[in-house]
């Protein structure tokens, strides 16, 4: 079964709920978001929220808003806005007309506090962030009341005017919900409605200086859009009764729900922005878009496709939930993608000449190579022959053990769309150093079949030396050395040392040369690779994106023979 076939169709509980409540009439026209904070690069977490918001959407013939939730304007840079925008359009994704902020909203959600104080609802407290920690109890124990509690409405509106002024330094005073101190629901014990933080904002400059809490924008925000399903991860779920507590106690022009999911967890990945930041600030990767970083940015650049990323959120499916994912399933809709698209190319990493004697000094021959074997209308390209070839240094063993079928000193191989050719004699350096081999060729045997059927038992990649183009390579595996990154308590001490290999005096053929950054090719027995953006004219360099094994699929084969 392929990943696009079982994608399709699939369904879960949000596309039921949606479904249910368009037969219904509940809503005339479906309308979600996405919501995301702009303090770092979006991740794969993120892609599986962009690809149900937006998906949905479209699925039902409704629309999906961009929201950037900028309520925190200490964490927040336009680097980020930018990221965000251009990753959600990279994943095929389009808010059209519908790009928002909740910055947008801040002085109807300041009105919306006002009407709260006013409606004895909520109250200026001048208690520390430790002393309102201190008082907020535990989920055995209930919380105590301030003693500001009791304010007068009057006193109430006076502070919170004056804190907008900017009278009061950051943390001097916040305004807080009266809502329940001995609720059973921690969320629901007098939440901070405003801050004050001196800070300007990227979006509202320096025209406030008292900020929204997350949670009490976050719901008005979908309200004010008329979000109708509002979808989110399952550490929300114990916040909903205080979303729904604002949107009965204020007079919103909608009511959207919240339904709450699982949130994506991978195997040898950790996917949390602070987390990232870190590495990034810590220089132990190349950036945000280091090809071995989650975010969509580093998987752009590592060569994993769009449509990959898309088929791998249908695969996965939403569920309530959690889990951790495969990572190796990620993987395998990489491959499915690249299979099909790829174009086949040899390149050689680490380079031993081959030097045919039989063959004619200054000869040249192009002979036909397949471009892509999955893909018959990719047709054929020439690749040329000449006298003087390189080949991968692991084809050859002078001294092979039983298993190893390339290479040796007097053994038949083929190489691909060429000839077969036999290894007579290995010439060495001072140190004992291979340095080349030398060979003969069968000319009966162009295109690499023999007349007289024999076979040799490998078939090798190859490049005539004087066409070579030198290229970097750099090999990528995964960051974490363990599955669960972390789970002993230290993050860092599980990175990987090698989970970025940089090879120079690599060879590719001429045509690699003009691959262009977003395109993937397949380096034939190597794996996937794409060029890197940081190629210079005369000096390519390319990702691997990932090797040809799939683990996936050899798992899932162990699965059936072991049910
Ligand atoms: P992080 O924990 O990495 O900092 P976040 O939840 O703080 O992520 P936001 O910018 O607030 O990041 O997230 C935007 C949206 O993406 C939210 O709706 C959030 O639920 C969703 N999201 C974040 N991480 C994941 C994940 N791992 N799986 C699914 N959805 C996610
Ligand atoms: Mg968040």
């Amino acid at each position: 079964m392929s990943t696009e076939t079982a994608a399709e169709g699939r369904s879960d509980f949000i596309r039921e709920i949606v479904a249910e409540d368009l037969r219904s009439g509940r809503v005339a026209t479906v309308v979600t978001r996405f919501p995301p904070e702009p303090n770092g690069y979006l991740h794969i977490g993120h892609a599986k929220s962009i690809c149900l918001n937006f998906g949905v959407a479209r699925e039902f013939g409704g629309r999906c808003h961009l929201r950037f939730d900028d309520t925190n304007p200490t964490k927040e840079e336009q680097e980020y806005i930018d990221a965000i925008e251009a990753d959600v359009r990279w994943l095929g994704f389009d808010w059209g007309e519908h790009l928002y902020h909740a910055s947008d909203y801040f002085e109807q959600l300041y009105e919306w506090a006002v009407h709260l104080v006013r409606a004895g609802k909520a109250y200026v407290d001048d208690l520390s962030a430790d002393e309102i920690r201190e008082h907020r109890g535990t989920l055995t124990e209930p919380g105590r009341d301030s003693p500001y509690r009791g304010r007068s409405v009057q006193e109430n509106l006076d502070l919170f005017e004056r804190m907008r002024k900017g009278e009061f330094p950051d943390g001097a005073r916040v305004v807080r919900a009266k809502i329940d101190m001995a609720s059973g629901n921690i969320n629901l014990r007098d939440p901070v409605l405003y801050r004050i933080l001196q800070a300007p904002h990227p979006r509202t400059g320096d025209a406030w200086c008292v900020y929204p809490t997350y949670d009490f924008a976050h719901g008005q925000s979908d309200a004010i859009e008329g979000v109708t399903h509002s979808l989110c991860t399952l550490e929300f779920e114990d916040h909903r009764p205080l979303y729904d507590w604002f949107i009965e106690n204020l007079p919103v022009p909608s009511h959207p729900r919240q339904f709450e999911f699982a949130r994506l967890k991978l195997s040898y990945t950790v996917l949390s922005k602070r987390f990232l930041l870190k590495l990034v600030n810590e220089g132990r990767v190349r950036g945000w878009d280091d090809p071995r970083m989650p975010t969509i940015s580093g998987i752009r650049r590592r060569g994993y496709p769009a449509q990959a990323i898309r088929d791998f959120a249908g695969i996965i499916g939403v569920a309530k939930r959690d889990s951790v994912v495969d990572v190796a399933m990620l993987e395998h809709c990489v491959r499915d993608v690249l299979n099909r698209k790829a174009a086949r190319r040899f390149a050689v990493l680490r380079p031993l000449k081959v030097v045919i004697e039989n063959y004619p000094e200054g000869k040249v021959e192009e002979l036909d190579a397949v471009n892509n074997p999955e893909d018959p209308s990719a047709g054929t390209r020439p690749v040329r022959f000449s006298r003087a070839l390189l080949i991968e240094r692991d084809d050859f063993m002078e001294d092979p053990p039983k298993k190893f079928y390339r290479l040796a000193p007097g053994r038949e191989v083929r190489l691909r769309y060429a000839y077969l050719v036999t290894c007579r004699e290995v010439v060495k350096d001072a140190r004992g150093e291979i340095v080349e081999l030398r060979c003969t060729y069968d000319p009966a045997t162009r295109g690499g079949d023999a007349p007289d059927g024999r076979r040799p038992k490998a078939t090798l990649h190859w490049i005539s030396a004087a066409h070579a183009v030198p290229a970097e390579v750099r090999l990528y595996e995964h960051l974490f050395t363990r599955p669960e990154p972390g789970a002993d308590g230290d993050l860092l001490a599980d990175l990987s040392p090698s989970s970025e290999e940089v090879l120079r005096g690599c060879f590719v053929e001429p045509v690699v040369a003009d691959v262009a950054v977003g395109e993937a090719v397949q380096f034939e027995r190597l794996g996937y690779f794409c060029p890197d953006p940081d190629s210079r004219p005369g000096h390519p360099v390319f990702n691997r994106t990932l090797t040809l094994k799939d683990t996936w699929l050899r798992l899932q084969a162990r699965g059936r023979e072991d049910a």
